[in-house]
C-alpha cells in the first residue's frame, strides 16, 4: 500500500491543474479550496473542469482529493444572520465537492461566541445536517471531515472529545469522519512529541474519535508552545514540534488508511516541494 502524503495547492489556472501540479512537486494526494476561501459567493464547478480533474486524478492516481472549507463558514455562530449564509455556503462546498469528485470535505466546527458550548455543538450538527439534506452523496465515496481545532477560546473542536461529541451527533445523518491536525493537537495542549506523549495522545484520539475515523492528518509543525492555542504552523521539522512526530505518525500502522497533507506556510519558491520530500523522506 502507497502512503498519500501531499500539500495544500492553489488552483489558480482551474482545480484540474492542481493534479498535475500535485504530481510535478512528487505529492500523490492534495487539498485545495474550491472556492476564495474568504468571499462567500463562489461560482459554480465548471462540468469540463471536474471531467478533467477525474481524468487526470485517473491517469496519474492522485487521490485523495481533499477540499478545506471557505474560513467564513461558521456554522455554529450565536448570529441568525451568519448562520444562514454559512449553512449555504456549506452546502455550496458539498456540492462542489461532490461535481469535483473530491473524497473528502474538511469543515472547522466554529465558534460558538454569546451561546454556550452545548448550544454551539447542537447549532454545528443542525446546520451541517441542513447543509447536506437532499444531495446526492449516498453512491460516492464523499465525506465531511471534522477538524480538531487549536482550542482558542469559544472554538468547538479544541479537543478530540468535541470532535467526537459532534461526530456522534451527525453519524446517521451525514457521512462524516475526522482530520486531525498535528499543529492543532500541539498547541491545544495534546503532547503529540514525546514517545510516551505520542502513544498517550494517540491512544486518547482512539478513546474518542476513534482511529478509523480519522481519514485525513493535516501535517504542519508549529510556531507556538505546546498549550498555547496559538494555530500558527510552521515547515515540517522547522518549528516547535521537530520531525520526529510526523516520523512516529508516517510509520504507524494504525494510520495505513489516512492522508498525509500539509498545510505549512509558502514563503519562498518550492517549499510546497520542500515539505512534500521532507515528509516523503520520513517514511520507513
Ligand atoms: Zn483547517
Ligand atoms: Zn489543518
Amino acid at each position: 500500500m502507497t502512503k498519500r502524503i501531499g500539500v495544500h495547492l492553489g488552483t489558480t489556472g482551474g482545480a484540474s491543474n492542481a493534479v498535475e501540479r500535485a504530481q510535478e512537486i512528487g505529492a500523490n494526494t492534495f487539498q485545495i479550496f474550491s472556492s476564495s476561501p474568504r468571499m462567500w459567493r463562489a461560482p459554480k464547478i465548471d462540468p469540463k473542469q471536474a471531467e478533467r480533474m477525474r481524468e487526470l486524478r485517473a491517469k496519474l492516481d492522485v487521490g485523495p482529493l481533499v477540499i478545506h472549507t471557505s474560513y467564513l463558514v461558521n456554522v455554529c455562530s450565536q448570529s441568525s444572520e451568519v448562520r444562514e449564509k454559512s449553512v449555504a455556503a456549506f452546502r455550496g462546498e458539498i456540492e462542489r465537492a461532490l461535481a469535483l469528485g473530491a473524497e473528502y470535505l474538511v469543515l472547522h466546527p466554529g465558534s460558538w461566541k454569546g451561546l454556550t458550548r452545548d448550544e454551539g455543538l447542537k447549532l454545528a450538527a443542525e446546520s451541517i445536517e441542513r447543509a447536506i439534506e437532499g444531495l446526492p452523496w449516498q453512491s460516492t465515496p464523499f465525506h465531511i471531515l471534522i477538524e480538531n481545532t487549536a482550542g482558542a477560546e469559544f472554538s468547538l473542536g479544541g479537543s478530540f472529545e468535541q470532535v467526537a461529541e459532534l461526530v456522534e451527533r451527525l453519524r446517521h445523518h451525514a457521512p462524516v469522519a475526522v482530520c486531525l491536525d498535528t499543529c492543532h493537537t500541539w498547541v491545544s495542549g495534546y503532547d503529540l512529541v514525546s514517545a510516551e506523549g505520542y502513544e498517550e495522545t494517540i491512544k486518547q484520539a482512539a478513546a474518542t474519535v476513534t482511529l478509523e475515523a480519522v481519514r485525513v492528518w493535516h501535517c504542519n509543525d508549529a510556531k507556538a508552545a505546546r498549550g498555547s492555542k496559538l494555530d500558527r504552523h510552521e515547515h515540517i521539522g522547522e518549528g516547535t514540534m521537530g520531525l520526529e512526530p510526523f516520523r512516529r505518525l508516517l510509520n504507524d500502522a494504525r494510520f495505513d488508511h489516512c492522508a498525509f497533507i500539509a498545510e505549512t506556510p509558502v514563503d519562498d519558491p518550492g517549499d510546497e516541494e520542500r515539505n512534500v520530500r521532507v515528509l516523503k523522506s520520513l517514511v520507513k
